[in-house]
């Protein structure tokens, strides 16, 4: 099977089953509620290489933090330039006097900036945490976040997510499999039965 992110069919793969979850998400006058069901049993294979790569851009992240960051960064910049176009801009003398439009500014600057504090800590976080890993861990860790991010997120309207079958999940109960999976209890159920079923396919 070739590796999801590259293409490249490697005999070191690393492999994954994991099993679909279908959410759709309903908003009505009752709220939001949501509607799931539970997909195929789907294979992944990533790459040694991709693998690699992905573990040492967790290992070393300032070029993951500044990918992350970019957005929040524009918007602190943004934030900047409008304060001050209003504090000194002789173009909208009639805005000078309300408060609202004066505070825009200065709320993009503390939005921006705790966008990237918190970014970046969730980065740092992640990076000690694969430190502490051994090299096989670190690798499938890094495997296992390429493949989420390049499968399927989405059918129709509904938001696809993953289970994966590993002795981690194998050994939940049904409410730990909802509470780390966001299932309705009803599906987590099933989701547990149909993972026993699968059986340990990939340790
Ligand atoms: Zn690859």
């Amino acid at each position: 099977m070739p590796c999801l992110k590259c293409g490249s069919d490697l005999p070191d793969a690393l492999r994954f089953r994991v099993l679909e979850v279908h959410t759709l998400h309903i908003r009505d006058f009752n709220g939001e509620r949501i509607i799931q069901a539970l997909g195929e049993f789907k294979n992944y294979e990533i790459c040694t290489a991709c693998a690699l790569k992905g573990a040492r851009a967790f290992l070393y992240p300032s070029g993951l933090i500044l990918r992350k960051c970019f957005a929040f960064v524009m918007l602190a910049i943004a934030g900047v330039i409008l304060s001050l176009a209003i504090t000194f801009g002789e173009s909208w003398p009639e805005l000078e006097g309300v408060f609202a439009v004066k505070a825009l500014g200065p709320i993009a600057v503390i939005a921006g900036l705790s966008g990237v504090i918190g970014r970046a800590r969730e980065i740092l976080r992640t990076r000690d945490e694969v430190r502490r890993m051994s090299h096989d861990e670190a690798l499938r860790y890094s495997a296992y976040a390429i493949l989420l991010e390049n499968a399927l997120k989405k059918y129709n309207d509904n938001d696809i997510t993953y289970i994966p079958v590993n002795k981690e999940t194998l050994s939940m109960t049904p409410s730990q499999l909802a509470g780390k999976y966001d299932l309705l209890p009803a599906i987590s159920l099933k989701a547990h039965e149909l993972i026993r079923k699968e059986g340990e396919f990939d340790g």
